[in-house]
This record gives structure tokens, sequence and C-alpha cells, in this order.
């Protein structure tokens, strides 16, 4: 049986601690697929297609992993998708709650699915793509939170 994870976010934009919790998922599992929510009650930022584009862009060197945009239920897309992992990643305890409630919500939603936590390196447990955004709305640095494109691709939507 192949494991298929499923990471599904906003991405607003994909952050270093995203991509240090992808890269932990690759090693693991047969193929994650990187679940762009396309989200419109968050008004992201960056449209659905930018955000896959820079997703796909930062993550082209993993050959195992793929990048998607979706609309529909996660549990749905999980299920088109044939995954049998929903990923997510746990920072502080602030994110507990919140997870806690969304994975009991879809393990009654599909209960063939299990949802799974990592953890990301210390250097990202305080980083969030909404800090970024308001880091760079402010003219700072966001350089060591995101790769090169993502920073180029924030200097672009503030100038
Ligand atoms: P959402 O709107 O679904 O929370 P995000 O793009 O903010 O979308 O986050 C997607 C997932 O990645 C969530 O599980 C979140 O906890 C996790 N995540 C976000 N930032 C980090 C980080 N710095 N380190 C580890 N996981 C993170």
């Amino acid at each position: 049986m192949k494991n298929i994870a499923i990471y599904p976010g906003t991405f607003d934009p994909i952050t270093l601690g995203h991509i240090d919790l992808i890269e932990r998922a690759a090693r693991m599992f047969d193929c994650v697929i990187v679940a762009i929510a396309a989200n419109p009650k968050k008004q992201p930022l960056f449209s659905m297609n930018e955000r896959v584009e820079l997703a796909t862009q930062v993550l082209r060197q993993h050959a195992n992993v793929k990048i998607s945009g979706f609309e529909n239920l996660l549990t749905d897309f999980a299920r088109e998708q044939s995954a049998n992992i929903i990923l997510r990643g746990l920072r502080a305890v602030s994110d507990f709650d919140y997870e806690f409630q969304l994975a009991g919500m879809n393990r009654h939603l599909e209960p063939e699915i299990e949802s799974l936590f990592l953890m990301p390196s210390e250097n990202y447990m305080f980083l969030s793509s909404s800090f970024v955004r308001e880091i760079a709305s402010l003219g700072g640095d966001v350089s060591q939170f995101v790769p090169e494109a993502v920073v180029a691709a924030l200097e672009k939507k503030y100038r």
C-alpha cells in the first residue's frame, strides 16, 4: 500500500516553515500533495494561481511532492487524490485546539483517512504566513522566513 499524504493549507504565501514540514513528510511518505485551498473567506493576498505557482517553483526539486489547488471539501479532495493521510503542522500549543477540532471533524467525514501532525525545526516554530505578510507590508526584511521567489513576489505586491 502506498502512503499518500495531503498537506492542506492556505499557503499565503508558502514559508520556510511549510517547506520544512514538506521535506520531513517527503522522506516519510511515497507522495506528498501540497493542497492549496482557495479559501476566499480569508481574502488571501495572493490569488490561488499565484500561491500554486510560488509553491511549484520553490518545491521543484522534490520528485515526490505534488502541488495542487482545490476548492471543494478537503476530505472529498483527499479521496479524489487517493490520499490516506492528512498532514498538518503543529507549532505552539495555540495551534492544538483548532487542529484537534479539525482532525475530529475530518475523521467524522472520512474515517479512512488519518490526520498526522509534524513539528517544524525550532527555527520556524514562531513563523506564520500572516506575520510574513505583515512584516513585508511594513517594508521589513522577510528573507530569513521565505524563499527568494516569495521575497520577490511580496516586494511586487507591496511596492
Ligand atoms: P491554514 O489557513 O489552513 O491554517 P496555513 O497555510 O496557515 O493554512 O497552514 C497550513 C498548515 O501548515 C497548518 O497545519 C499550519 O499549522 C502549518 N504551518 C504553518 N506555518 C508553519 C510553520 N512555521 N511550521 C510548521 N507548520 C506550519
